[in-house]
């Protein structure tokens, strides 16, 4: 068994940044993650991160524009939390050696991002994950920080009292990609799940193969309530071939977005009279989406956005990444010509329900970054708050691993915090085939650390061994494309109430045929295919939470459109969905959204851009 004072699952930005937090109060920490962490899908992140750090500037104006952003779904304490510590965030970053864009007079560059009230995004061209990653990942070399790259967790070591608000976590079980070794890790002052987004639940996204939800999906078959989880943002800007993302930052820039007419449709179609194409991103896709559907797009697919009038020199010095995918994966020559653009899966805006400490309902597990839902995104993320997030939030969960005392959290979590049930009538039974799945015995008996986790490093080399010597049945990659194909279809930026009742029957066919699911590869070294037969099965747990909550969700806000309710209901909704796995039978509850801040409350007012 390895053993820490905290371990880290995920080496992206908020595994990084986290570790490090932890490190710094003095904490044995440790990172177990499936890839190397500069292989993090952090660092595809392009356009930048935001932080108030101008006089002209101040996080009460960054604090706002977040929440209307979020259409008042997010929670005030948490988003005040971020808006305050995002500038000493990006400052250390700075003083780690982030190179940053800078103006003559040396100061960080900062330029603007769809729905922020002042240019605050700061940005390293249009590399920033990946110049932010590698600053991190420096940190944590230098700090002799042990990772374990390489390693795939497939299930948290959990105690199996019945009530999850009793449950603690004592670590984590992961597997040997290089060996086929199924270790135990125990974690004395706390597990933190960083793992990430989960767009390849859907088939046109800008995620990467990795980001396949393992942290809600195993944190919430431990017990833990998923959160929002219908909030999920479509990137206006993807390339149609591939889901590769053109970054916000060429909006920021001047880019222009134009229809099949040439026209400037953001402005002449009165989608966004002030902010035109800087419109928040769930407003783009939408307008974007309905040129499409009014027969405006082009191949009736996309839209141009345009950059070529920035100049080359501009275009060079800040968007040369962009010149790049563009020539790559489309071939176009973005200085010669337009880009071709369509909405794409992008972000999870809910997740793995945490405080503003980073804690799980289950005691000793937090999560940070994307894999969480804290929740400061609400209905819809602002471009250029991801990044900072998991910066003051990863450091938050690790410092409060770690052992620093960060004051009492105001966000409630766990089923205590139900406010109403909901009985959502669904065509399908949600949830496991197999209710009482082995993930949790449930019988109280199981609370010495090295017990459990000795327990299910059993079960999890029981459950190897029997998808190995299975010789034939369903490959994992036709269920999980099957998956993709409903998610895209049904769950997408438009959503009526038959095809979500269609996209869950669907994913009741993919959980049955899962049950018979068998890895071609035998071997235990390397083997990918087993590894993604894992992934599939988190893959249906997640993306049946997406759609249960989208069902459950009667209304029109942010992201979350639907054709049957197409009005924000603030009297009914301002309250956050909340699914808990209770031994593999879903249950939707409602909590209520926080909208008092420290001075002042957030007002729901009408989102114009
Ligand atoms: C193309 C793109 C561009 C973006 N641009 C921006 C931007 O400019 N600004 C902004 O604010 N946001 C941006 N975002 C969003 C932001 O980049 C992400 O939300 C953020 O980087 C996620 O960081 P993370 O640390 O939570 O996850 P990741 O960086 O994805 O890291 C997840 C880690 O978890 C590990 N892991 C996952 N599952 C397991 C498992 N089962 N076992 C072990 N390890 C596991 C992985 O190996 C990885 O190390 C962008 C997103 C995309 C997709």
């Amino acid at each position: 068994m390895y053993e820490h004072d905290v371990l880290v699952i995920g080496g992206g930005g908020a595994g990084l940044r986290a570790a490090i937090a932890a490190h710094e109060e003095g904490a044995d920490v440790a990172i177990v993650t499936k890839l190397h962490p500069v292989r993090s899908h952090t660092g595809a992140a392009e356009g930048g991160i935001n932080a108030a750090l101008r006089d002209a500037d101040s996080w009460e104006d960054h604090a706002y524009d977040t929440m209307k952003g979020s259409d008042f779904l997010g929670d005030a304490p948490a988003i005040e939390t971020f808006a305050k510590n995002a500038p000493d965030e990006v400052i250390n970053l700075e003083h780690w050696g982030m190179p940053f864009s800078r103006e003559e007079d040396g100061r960080v560059s900062q330029r603007p991002f769809g729905g922020l009230s002042f240019p605050r995004t700061t940005y390293a061209g249009a590399e920033t994950g990946h110049h932010m990653l590698h600053t991190m990942y420096e940190q944590v070399v230098k700090r002799g920080i042990e990772v374990y790259d390489e390693w795939y967790v497939s299930r948290l070591a959990v105690t199996d009292h019945d009530d999850p608000e009793d449950r603690v976590c004592h670590g984590c079980v992961a597997y040997d990609i290089k060996s086929g070794e199924i270790g135990g890790f125990r974690a004395t002052g706390g597990v933190i799940l960083a793992t990430g987004g989960l767009g390849q639940a859907f088939d046109h996204t800008t995620n990467a193969v990795a980001n396949t939800g393992d942290g809600p999906a195993m944190a919430y078959r431990a017990g833990v309530p998923v959160e929002d989880m219908e909030m999920i943002q479509f990137h206006p800007t993807t390339l149609p071939s591939t889901g590769v993302l053109i970054s916000e930052g060429v909006r920021g820039e001047g880019g222009i977005l134009y229809n099949d007419e040439g026209e400037r449709f953001m402005f002449e179609d009165g989608y966004a009279n002030n902010e035109g194409e800087l419109a928040s991103r769930d407003v783009v896709s939408r307008a974007e989406l309905t040129e499409v559907n009014e027969g405006n797009g082009i191949e009736d697919e996309y839209v141009h956005l345009d950059m070529r009038h920035l100049g080359e020199e501009r275009i060079l010095d800040r968007l040369e990444n962009i010149l790049h995918l563009a020539e790559d994966f489309e071939g176009v020559d973005g200085l010669e010509e337009p880009m071709p653009v369509k909405p794409g899966q992008h972000y999870a805006m809910g997740g793995i329900e945490v405080d503003e400490n980073g804690e799980t309902c289950i005691n000793g597990l937090y999560a940070a970054g994307e894999c969480a839902c804290v929740s400061m995104h609400g209905a819809n993320r602002l471009g250029g708050n991801a990044l900072p997030e998991l910066l003051v939030f990863g450091a938050r969960a690790g410092y409060h691993a770690g052992g620093r005392d960060l004051g009492e959290a105001r966000i409630d979590t766990g089923p205590s915090a139900m406010s109403e049930e909901e009985d959502v009538q669904t065509p399908v039974s949600p949830g496991a085939i197999d209710a009482g799945d082995e993930d949790i015995a449930a019988d109280g008996a199981l609370v010495e650390p090295s017990e459990v986790i000795d327990h299910h490093v059993t079960a999890e080399e029981r459950r190897v061994d029997e998808l190995l010597e299975k010789e034939d049945g369903v490959n994992h990659a036709e269920v999980r494309a099957d998956v993709q194909e409903t998610m895209t279809q049904n769950v997408n930026v438009f959503r009526e109430e038959d095809n979500l009742k269609e996209a869950l029957e669907d994913l009741r066919v993919a959980r049955e045929r899962y049950q018979d699911v068998f890895v071609r590869d035998p071997s235990r070294t390397f083997n990918t295919d087993l590894i993604h037969t894992i992934e599939t099965r988190n893959i249906i747990d997640v993306a049946e939470a997406i759609t249960l909550g989208a069902l459950a969700r009667e209304e029109f806000r942010g992201a979350h459109w639907r054709k049957e309710h197409q009005e924000r209901k603030d009297d009914e909704w301002i309250k956050h969905t909340m699914l808990a796995w209770n031994d593999g039978n879903p249950t939707i509850y409602y909590k209520p959204v926080e909208l008092e801040g420290e001075d002042k409350t957030y007002e729901p007012k009408e989102r114009s851009y």
